[in-house]
């Protein structure tokens, strides 16, 4: 991929407002061909990140490659070498595994140089300088990465030591602030982006628990199982059967449509109840257990019975009558 002689740079997109300056930086010298790259990960939050990507790629007058390895990348939050923050994220792990990739994209265009939004001290875990340098090195990105919010504080890159950029057109940005990032979003006319909120669901303490009890008892996971972690209450029942009650109907929906033909489903057959759905064969005693669970959301008495049907993946009905179960006999294997 080429236009004229430019040198090429692969922009690491995050959605946020420091790679969409770094893009600017870069693209407004006039000097560079400059393509997005965005990194889809399974633990994304769940809004629909994609569309925005694309329309700052858009805004941005550049092309845009959008790249993905859920395997890959699940395996790396099973295994991650560097540890992990106040969740289940692997920042330093996540980051070379991310840079790697496009670096290997960059390489595949015969392009010239990496771009990144990342500010030095930005974050605790994985933008400190010397962990930004680290990083670097286990990616084998050094010298190659240029971060042009930083690029003043940081030691100089290929782009800089080839004179294609010089130090000068790079600013000194560091630390938590973002007074001087919005300052420049405005110089530079930019308005369409969104505010910082996390993004990565991995570092949220609470879904993190899930992603752990997941590692810890069933770790051959892939995709469905992570999938399964965004919606629902999640009860990891004592034999290791994992059990997903939906909490609304926007659960429920979901719930089917990711589920359904894949765990088997549950439900209450005569009087409004919740969706439910489990990861694998339950035993009788089990089958019981679930379904008085399951009963236990239903707007039923203590003392009722109440039907529940049980689907299998392969489509087998079984019917059941159990009496709710009480809270608090099972709120201890809730995730
Ligand atoms: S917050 Fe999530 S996506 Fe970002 S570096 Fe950490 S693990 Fe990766």
């Amino acid at each position: 991929m080429s236009n004229s002689n430019k040198k090429i740079a692969l922009v690491l997109l995050s959605g946020g407002l420091d790679s969409i300056l770094a893009a600017r930086i870069i693209a407004d010298t006039g000097r560079f061909f400059v393509v997005g790259y965005y990194f889809q990960h399974p633990f994304a939050s769940k809004s629909p990140k994609i569309d925005s990507i694309e329309r700052q790629a858009h805004t941005l007058g550049i092309p845009l490659i959008v790249d993905s390895d859920d395997h890959g990348f699940i395996d790396m939050v099973k295994h991650p070498q560097y540890g992990v923050g106040k969740g289940a994220n692997p920042c330093v792990d996540c980051k070379v595994f991310m840079i790697k990739r496009a670096f290997r994209v960059l390489q595949a265009m015969n392009g010239d140089f990496l771009v990144s939004g990342e500010v030095v001290g930005q974050r605790p875990m994985s933008q400190l300088k010397h962990t930004l340098l680290r990083i670097d090195k286990l990616a084998d990105v050094r010298g190659v990465m240029l971060r042009p919010l930083s690029g003043k504080i940081l030691p100089l890159t290929l782009p800089e030591t080839e004179g294609w950029i010089s130090h000068n057109e790079l600013l000194d940005i560091s630390g938590r602030g973002r007074n001087r990032q919005l300052e420049l979003a405005q110089s530079l006319g930019v308005s369409d982006f969104p505010m910082p909120a996390g993004g990565c669901l991995l570092t949220e303490v609470e879904f993190s628990k899930r992603v752990i009890d997941l590692i810890e008892k069933n770790n051959d996971f892939g995709k469905l199982e992570v999938e399964a972690l965004k919606f629902g209450r999640h009860f990891r029942l004592p034999a290791g059967l994992k059990l997903i009650v939906a909490r609304d109907d926007s659960d429920s929906e979901k719930m089917l449509s990711v589920l359904a033909g894949k765990y088997w489903i549950i439900t209450t057959s005569e009087i409004p109840g919740p969706w439910a759905a489990l990861d694998r064969k339950p035993s009788q005693d089990e089958l019981v257990e679930v379904a008085g669970i399951v009963a236990g959301y239903s707007k039923a008495r203590l003392s009722e019975a109440v039907a529940i049907e049980v689907v299998s993946p392969e489509g087998t009905k079984i019917s059941l009558s159990v009496h709710p179960l009480d809270k608090r006999d099972y709120s201890r294997f809730l995730l």
